[in-house]
């Protein structure tokens, strides 16, 4: 058998750190190691896999589609593009869709658009304002939008364009925002900031602060949209409707795709502004369809809003029975759990030693974010799993 992690080491840039797992074959919320071992997975590729992996809809929809179409150029007319874009305007908020390939592209797309928006309503405003914590993606602008000193020190000096400010703090966006900025951009809820909730009104706050001074809010929805946290999208439980949108990890199951969303009004690209080659492309466009179509028309987000309190009642009931549990916090199915020491990776080690995969957050918190087709018993068996592993963990 071959030794996959020496071969990693040996020709895999070193940017990842690495679960001593390889993950041969998935099913469901199930994965396989070499040696056959199952594990449940509560990382789903990063809160990607939405109808789990290898959802017969999404191998179907994909299959068909290869075998029709796999790429043709945005210069052409192509269907699962335009009928995925149907699909998101009238089960969303917003009118207007750009498809590309990944989250960051999502959010750095978004922030062009408001950048021309800036031009033509806002005097030439170009700033956007984050929050701290924030996360919106790996590329140079998105480190800076991203208020995570970790990510931005080793790429100084960083792109100008954004002032990150302190979350949850409306009075810092108040005092932030001047006559340069042109948008507002948060996530619902930060999710690798650490799965934090924002107060019950400070999104509507946020909102009201944008249409008072005319700069665009956007919400970055590519970790809490698709029905993560119980809704199709977050903003829905918030009371707010973004004026832009960025959607990716859940969309369409796992195969790569970014989207960005806006109403009319902040629908301002003009032809030839903004452009993608694989973005839109007819196979992934299909397994988004497939996705959302599924999740829409089998209430997976419902679902998911269930088995997210049954998880979240039984974090809490473990967070009873182990002083060293300091939180349990999340929405739907986004949770996480913090701890008074640092002891994230040996629990997430004890976990995976007992067939369950979970995140490690930060030192001292991990993270669940299981598929949204996961059932009862698979939620109870992973809380299971999850308190032995507990009762082992020296603190
Ligand atoms: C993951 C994530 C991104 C970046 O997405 P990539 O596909 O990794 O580029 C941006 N914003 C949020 C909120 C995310 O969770």
């Amino acid at each position: 058998m071959n030794d996959w992690q020496e071969m990693e080491h040996k020709y895999y840039m070193p940017t990842h750190k690495r679960t001593p797992l390889t993950i041969v074959r998935g099913q469901g919320a199930r994965v396989w190691d070499e040696n056959n071992k199952e594990y449940l997975d509560f990382v789903a590729g990063w809160a990607v896999n939405s109808l789990g992996h290898c959802h017969p809809a999404v191998v179907d929809a994909v299959t068909e589609q290869v075998k029709i179409l796999i790429q043709a150029s945005n210069s052409f007319y192509t269907i699962p593009q335009l009928k995925l874009a149907e699909l998101l305007c009238k089960n969303s908020c917003l009118d207007k869709v750009f498809l590309c390939n990944s989250g960051a592209e999502a959010t750095e797309g978004a922030v062009k658009l408001a950048r021309r928006y800036g031009h033509l309503h806002l005097g030439g405003a170009y700033e956007v304002i984050t929050a701290t914590g924030s996360f919106h993606g790996r590329t140079l602008a998105m480190v800076s939008a991203s208020g995570q000193p970790k990510f931005q020190q080793p790429y100084m000096p960083l792109p100008s364009g954004f002032a990150n400010v302190e979350y949850n703090n409306i009075g810092a966006i108040r005092t932030a925002i001047n006559s340069q900025t042109c948008a507002v951009m948060l996530e619902p809820v930060q999710g690798e900031g650490g799965v934090n909730l924002p107060d019950d009104n400070y999104l509507k706050a946020v909102q009201e602060l944008c249409r008072q001074t005319g700069v665009l809010f956007i919400l970055d929805e590519i970790q809490t949209g698709i029905g993560r946290t119980g809704n199709l999208f977050a903003y829905q439980q918030f009371g707010v409707e973004p004026d832009i949108m960025t959607l990716a990890k859940g969309l369409a199951s796992g195969i790569p795709i970014g989207a960005i969303l806006a109403k009319d009004r902040a629908s301002v690209f003009a032809t030839g502004e903004h452009g993608s080659t694989f973005g839109g492309n007819p196979v992934t466009c299909a397994a988004g369809y497939a996705t959302l179509k599924f999740i829409i028309d089998h209430d997976i987000a419902g679902n998911a809003g269930q088995m997210g309190k049954r998880l979240a009642a039984g974090l809490k009931s473990l967070k009873q029975r182990f002083r060293f549990v300091t939180d349990v916090r999340g929405l739907g199915l986004l949770q996480a759990m913090e701890f008074d020491s640092d002891i994230a990776q040996p629990l997430m080690l004890a976990c995976l030693d007992g067939g369950l995969l979970v995140n490690v957050l930060k030192d001292n918190a991990i993270r669940f974010m299981p598929p949204l087709i996961i059932s009862k018993e698979e939620v109870d068996r992973a809380l299971a799993i999850l308190e032995k592993a507990l009762s082992g963990i020296k603190n």
